[in-house]
């Protein structure tokens, strides 16, 4: 693969022989990764799971305690509740790519440390170039300003698009914050903001669709 991510000379089969042969690699590298502190105590190496040639993308911060256990990505209630949000926009979960900052679970849910988001990377920019979204959500503050290189606050930054290398990139909520404002139906809510948020992104995910 050459550095910005294309496997130049290939007919389409070969291409995506040689893509999804240099994504089992890079699973592989993950799965036995102790780059960093976070290795230590997980159960699992949580990857992340979806449609990977879809060109809708989702990154969360890192595994809680049931992602950790069940190794899957947004299993937990935060991640229930994506999956009831992505539903109700008319979004099948089964057809984005969702993944996180770090593939492994901080102890005690604390944010991950910027070494540990450092060592990590080399996965999701892989997992990235690989897919090629067009549109990637950034669920919450710490992808945001990880992804977007920011120190601005997810309230402020999010509901925008952001064009970060071509893709177009929007900061939501975490689910996990929703969770704590169970009431969508009052305006300017962070969940009736949410709502609107993801029918934007099925707006212009449609949008990409069609050309
Ligand atoms: S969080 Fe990422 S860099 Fe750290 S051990 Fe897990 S896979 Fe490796």
């Amino acid at each position: 693969m050459r550095e910005d991510g294309t496997l130049f000379c290939l007919q389409p089969e070969e291409r995506e022989k040689a893509r999804k042969a240099v994504w089992e690699e890079c699973r592989a590298r993950a799965m036995a990764c102790a780059a960093c502190e976070l290795s230590r105590a997980r159960n699992s190496v949580v990857f992340g799971e979806g449609d990977r040639g879809s060109a809708l993308m989702f990154i969360g911060e890192g595994p809680g305690a049931d992602e950790d256990d069940q190794g899957r990505p947004f299993v937990g209630k935060a991640g229930q509740l994506l999956t009831q949000i992505l539903s109700a926009a008319g979004i099948d979960r089964k057809d984005v790519y969702i993944t996180n900052v770090v593939k492994c679970r901080p102890p005690n849910n604390r944010v991950p440390q910027p070494a540990e988001m450092t060592s990590c990377d080399q996965f999701l920019q892989a997992q990235i170039q690989l897919i090629r979204p067009k549109i990637i959500v950034l669920l919450g503050s710490t992808p945001t300003k990880w992804v977007l290189k920011t120190t601005e606050g997810i309230t402020k930054l999010r509901g925008c698009w952001y064009d970060w290398k071509g893709i177009s990139a929007m900061p939501m909520f975490h689910p996990s914050y929703l969770l704590r404002y169970p009431d969508g139906r009052i305006q300017g809510s962070p969940k009736h903001l949410t709502w609107q948020d993801i029918q934007e992104v099925k707006r212009r995910w449609d949008e990409t669709r069609q050309h």
